[in-house]
């Protein structure tokens, strides 16, 4: 069996961040993150102030972003967001960065997912899978930093996670300078599609649809 203070599940930037502080905190803490590979769909929009309270290197930002606008139809709003800019990253890349950083700091980090928790006595047993092989772990702590559709809370609350489709593309054709909101029915249904600046163009995408059927 093997045994970590804390186990943190999930290498998003909550779990990175998490395993991070900890380490730096000289407290033994264990990150497993499913797919190295994996980019969560994301505008990669974050708060240039982010960077300075969480001590994120800069040189991750692709581009600054000084207003956004959120459009409905043919009316446009225009807010100045220069006093609070946003930075934008490529998530995969910042993710990477972010576990890279917490390893740095003396998290140990495995590429494996978790497949079920236990509570035993004082400890959670999780066991995880790493290469098609199936692992203990014995913590005093666990983490649950998996996301919104979080295993953990399933397990935990034998909730039902309902779900949520997006559709995104990187679009290297267009560029824009803002981040823009877009609403309505016929292009958000009652959420919102985005269009943000991304490096080398444009990340665009829709949150319209709760179902499959819906989404196509
Ligand atoms: C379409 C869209 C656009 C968005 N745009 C923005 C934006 O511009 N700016 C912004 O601030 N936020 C944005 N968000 C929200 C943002 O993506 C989330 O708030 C953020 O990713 C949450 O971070 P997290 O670390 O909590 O979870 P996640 O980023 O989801 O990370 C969880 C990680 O856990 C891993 N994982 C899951 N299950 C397991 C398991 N069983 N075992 C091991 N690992 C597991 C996943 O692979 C994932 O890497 C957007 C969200 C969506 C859906």
């Amino acid at each position: 069996m093997i045994e970590t203070d804390i186990l943190v599940v999930g290498g998003g930037p909550a779990g990175a961040t998490v395993a991070r502080y900890l380490a730096r905190s000289d407290i033994d803490a264990m990150l497993i993150q499913r797919s190295f590979g994996f980019k969560k769909p994301c505008g990669g929009g974050i708060r240039l102030d982010a960077f300075e309270t969480f001590d994120i290197d800069r040189s991750l930002i692709k581009k600054m972003v000084t207003s956004i606008a959120l459009v409905h139809r043919s009316k446009r709003i225009e807010v100045d967001i220069a006093d609070t800019p946003i930075a934008i990253v490529d998530r995969l890349e910042f993710d990477a960065a972010l576990r890279a950083g917490a390893e740095e700091e003396g998290a140990t980090l495995r590429e494996a997912t978790l497949v079920n928790v236990e509570q035993s006595g004082d400890h959670v047993i999780s066991t995880i899978r790493e290469d098609a092989k199936h692992y203990r772990i014995k913590s005093n702590y666990l983490v649950a930093a998996d996301g919104v559709n979080s295993k953990i809370r399933k397990i935990i609350n034998g909730d039902r996670v309902s779900s949520h489709l997006t559709h995104y593309a990187d679009i290297s054709s267009v560029s824009y300078d803002d981040c823009e909101f877009h609403f309505g029915r016929a292009i958000a249904g009652r959420r919102y599609a985005w269009a943000f600046p991304h490096s080398g163009g444009a990340n665009i995408g829709t949150l319209a649809g709760e179902g499959r059927a819906e989404m196509e």
